[in-house]
């Protein structure tokens, strides 16, 4: 029998969060963003699902964009970094791929590659994130230099918010990104999840939610997952494959660091950090055990941890767990590890087998 951990993946889930995102974005277009496999749940299993659904779709590696056509898919494929070097654009061209414009190296390889196809673009503006894009002083000459450009096509100008999720909003970056990009006659895009659901003025014409898409609350503080009709998309989940009795004084795991102050039952979960679970969840993480909430302790391992079963006399060896997905939100898991869902799905190990649902 193989370990029991198993991802589930519920493309009805998937779906379903697509089309909140689509509701919530009115008359505009919303490009799944299918980075990072689609944040972990699978590249090509979440383009299938969303399938002719999805408006078009947003990525960062040319090869992935590459595939995906291979594979019949029409919609746009934005590249949400662009090219890196003058051989990408032919391969943008001939693909007919929508990149990101954001630098002036960028630019120049553009001026310079001589294509006879034209492309979509997205000129981007840095609005107060300083990762990427156009400024002040740069955005307006960049901008005529696209727009003399033959291989040019439709010019999108867009931003990307770096506080939609918590009490700063994105009220200075959108002044910031309407005084350079607004009234130009261009279609905008500007909303992450985060933005699409609290700030409606954020809409623009194009919208690239993300982590919504799989089910995770972009701001867990503010809204569950299940506050903004969201479903979960990945389940991960395992089985209790031993149990211990504890005394007052037994201490739990690597370093020790769970102590028992009575007796006590736990159960040794076959899941670790080599799976994508979060080692920096700390003793007091929820869990489900057999669908009762209870808590981890002490130290993740690299292929087991330890839950308490004190409370839970039915559970023992073979007891499903459920370490987020169904029942158990990936939000509060990874704030029990002091990070966000994004990274908890990201992570999930390909040692983990998936099940799909809802093919
Ligand atoms: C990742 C990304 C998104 C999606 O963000 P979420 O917070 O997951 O909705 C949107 N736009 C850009 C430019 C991105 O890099």
């Amino acid at each position: 029998m193989p370990r029991p951990i198993r991802a589930s993946i519920d493309l009805e889930a998937l779906r379903h969060n697509y089309l909140l995102a689509r509701a919530k974005a009115g008359s505009a277009r919303a490009f799944a963003v299918v980075k990072a496999n689609a944040y972990g749940h699978g590249l090509d299993r979440a383009v299938r699902a969303l399938g002719p659904l999805a408006d078009g779709f947003a990525l960062l590696d040319l090869a992935e964009a590459w595939a995906l056509r291979q594979a019949g898919l029409t919609q746009p494929i934005a590249l949400l970094e662009g090219f890196f070097e003058p051989a990408d654009l032919p391969v943008i061209a001939e693909l007919g791929l929508t990149p990101v414009i954001h630098s002036e190296a960028q630019l120049a390889m553009l001026e310079r590659a001589g294509l006879e196809t034209s492309i979509d673009v997205m000129l981007k503006v840095n609005s107060g994130m300083n990762r990427l894009g156009f400024n002040r002083t740069t955005f307006d000459a960049a901008l005529a230099r696209l727009r003399v450009l033959a291989c040019v096509g439709q010019i999108t100008l867009m931003t990307h918010f770096a506080r939609a999720d918590d009490e700063e909003g994105i009220g200075a970056q959108m002044a910031m990104f309407k005084s350079l990009a607004g009234g130009l006659g261009h279609p905008l895009s500007l909303a992450n999840s985060a933005a699409l659901l609290r700030f409606p003025e954020a809409t623009g014409e194009l919208v690239r939610p993300g982590i919504m898409l799989y089910g995770g609350s972009p701001m867990p503080d503010m809204y569950s997952a299940e506050d903004l009709g969201l479903m979960p998309v990945m389940t991960l989940g395992s089985e209790i494959i031993a149990v211990q009795a504890l005394a007052a004084g037994d201490r739990v795991g690597y370093g020790g660091t769970f102590e028992a102050d009575g007796p006590m039952r736990i159960g040794i979960v076959a899941c670790g950090y080599a799976d994508g679970y979060p080692r920096h969840a700390s003793t007091g993480t929820p869990i489900l055990v057999g669908g009762r909430r209870t808590r981890t302790l002490g130290r993740v391992s690299m292929d087991m941890l330890a839950c308490d079963l004190t409370h839970l006399e039915e559970a023992g060896v073979g007891s499903p767990v459920i370490l987020w997905g169904n029942g158990l939100p990936a939000d509060e898991v990874a704030a029990a590890a002091g990070t966000i869902s994004y990274e908890l799905f990201c992570a999930l190990a390909s040692r983990v087998p998936v099940t799909v649902l809802g093919d």
